[in-house]
């Protein structure tokens, strides 16, 4: 643990685009990763900045289905140098600023938007991107009105707005549970739920919790993994929950269950399984399968690994287009998966060193400050270590 808090100086005037209409950085993405990205581009002296966003600043989290929280806790742990778990910039604490310990997705998108403001953060929301090329040395990002130019782009768009919506035949007859505002208002007594990780977990949590009957279906067995990683094994918050009568009596799991099919016929789903088991109900299924992520979108500008996610050099950047950066829970090094806030908010400082630096801009300080709060993550020997079963 570092022995000393650096402070860090507040952030000076962004947005100043350079006179030819040429910004330093773009962040496409005003979500958890593109405020925080942000915040510490600013942190970093570099005043040439805009964020877009396509809807408005957290507009994923503000889309969550009402019952659905954090599973990550938000403890006000500042005070001692350890950053709050759900905490993007140095010296934020949503625990102590919302005064909730696992927001729901609504109160997180309001904190975002309470710290763009503290940050006076340069954000022009409604401005979708749909294309990205970089041509002599600049990017052209392609909105509906213009096109903006910039010599970096971050690219923090998410997962939470690019479902996974195939991986079996008739998987677009189910609901994907990022549609659902609220578990509350679903139709239907008698729920097929396809994908036992954390969103499918979570819906049979609330399901359960008003007496609807589930049945959940999952590849794998996320609730039997031994690993203390939760980017791969439940959340504590996850098991805490299961282990609770309403979850017991109505939810039943089938682990190592590939899904095969979902057919509609006369108003009755069937779900078939690839071990030959078949269920029915008159409810639509939903689909917990997860995202795709809009890295899929920039494709173009990344090199891929073999896993699919963009390949990545120390410094977050594409390895095949310079300037063209990647934040949030995309990153992937190697096995190290960067999925959760906590995890992917260690690297905004790593891309905002790499684009100072480009910019003649020194760093030492921000770095030393970066450092010493845990938000500056180069050294990955330290991650996937597991934790201690006495
Ligand atoms: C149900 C659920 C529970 C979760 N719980 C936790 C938790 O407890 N703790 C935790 O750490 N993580 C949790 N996560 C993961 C966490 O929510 C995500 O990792 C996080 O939202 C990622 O932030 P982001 O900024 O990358 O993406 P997002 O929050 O999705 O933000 C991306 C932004 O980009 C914008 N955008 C997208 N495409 C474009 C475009 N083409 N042009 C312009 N703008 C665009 C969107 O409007 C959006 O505002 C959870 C995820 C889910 C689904």
């Amino acid at each position: 643990m570092p022995s000393e808090h650096k402070d860090i100086d507040g952030v000076p005037d962004t947005a100043s685009e350079d006179g030819h209409g040429e910004y330093d950085v773009i962040i496409v993405g005003a979500g958890a990763a593109g405020i925080g990205v942000g915040i510490a581009i600013a942190h970093a002296g570099i005043e040439s900045l805009l964020i877009v966003d396509r809807e408005t600043v957290g507009h994923s989290f503000s889309s969550w289905p009402d019952e659905t929280r954090f599973i990550t806790p938000s403890f006000p742990s500042n005070s001692i140098g350890m950053l709050d778990l759900n905490s993007i910039a140095i010296g934020i604490s949503p625990a102590f600023s919302m005064k909730v310990e696992h927001p729901t997705g609504k109160e997180y998108a309001e904190h975002l938007r309470d710290i763009s403001e503290f940050f006076e953060l340069p954000i022009r929301e409604k401005t979708d991107v749909m294309n990205i090329e970089k041509i002599e040395g600049l990017f052209h990002l392609v909105t509906k009105e213009e096109t903006l130019l910039a010599k970096n782009v971050i690219w923090a768009a998410g997962e939470y707005q690019y479902p996974l919506l195939d991986g079996f035949a008739g998987s677009e007859l189910c609901r994907h549970t990022s549609t659902v505002p609220s578990y509350n208002k679903l139709e239907g007594d008698d729920f097929l739920i396809i994908g036992g990780y954390e969103s499918g977990i979570d819906a049979a949590v609330h399901l359960s919790n008003m007496n609807k009957k589930v049945r959940l279906f999952d590849l794998n067995a996320p609730w039997l993994e031994e690993t203390s990683d939760p980017s791969v094994a439940l959340s504590t918050f996850s098991f805490e929950r299961m282990n609770n009568t309403s979850f017991e009596q109505n939810t039943k799991l089938f682990p190592n269950t590939p899904v095969k099919s979902v057919s509609v016929e006369d108003g009755v789903y069937v779900l078939k399984t690839q071990d030959g088991q078949t269920f029915s109900s008159t409810t639509q299924p939903l689909l917990a399968g997860g995202f795709s992520g809009s890295h899929k979108f920039v494709s173009h500008l990344f090199d891929e690994r073999e896993d699919g996610f963009p390949e990545l050099n120390e410094s977050d950047e594409s390895t095949v287009v310079p300037g063209m950066f990647l934040c949030g829970p995309s990153v992937r090094h190697d096995g190290h998966i960067f999925c959760f806030i906590f995890k992917f908010r260690q690297r905004f400082a790593i891309v905002a060193q790499a684009i100072a630096s480009s910019l003649d801009i020194p760093t030492d300080e921000f770095v030393e400050a970066y450092k010493s709060w845990g938000m500056y993550l180069d050294d990955l020997s330290c991650c996937g270590q597991e934790c201690l079963t006495c």
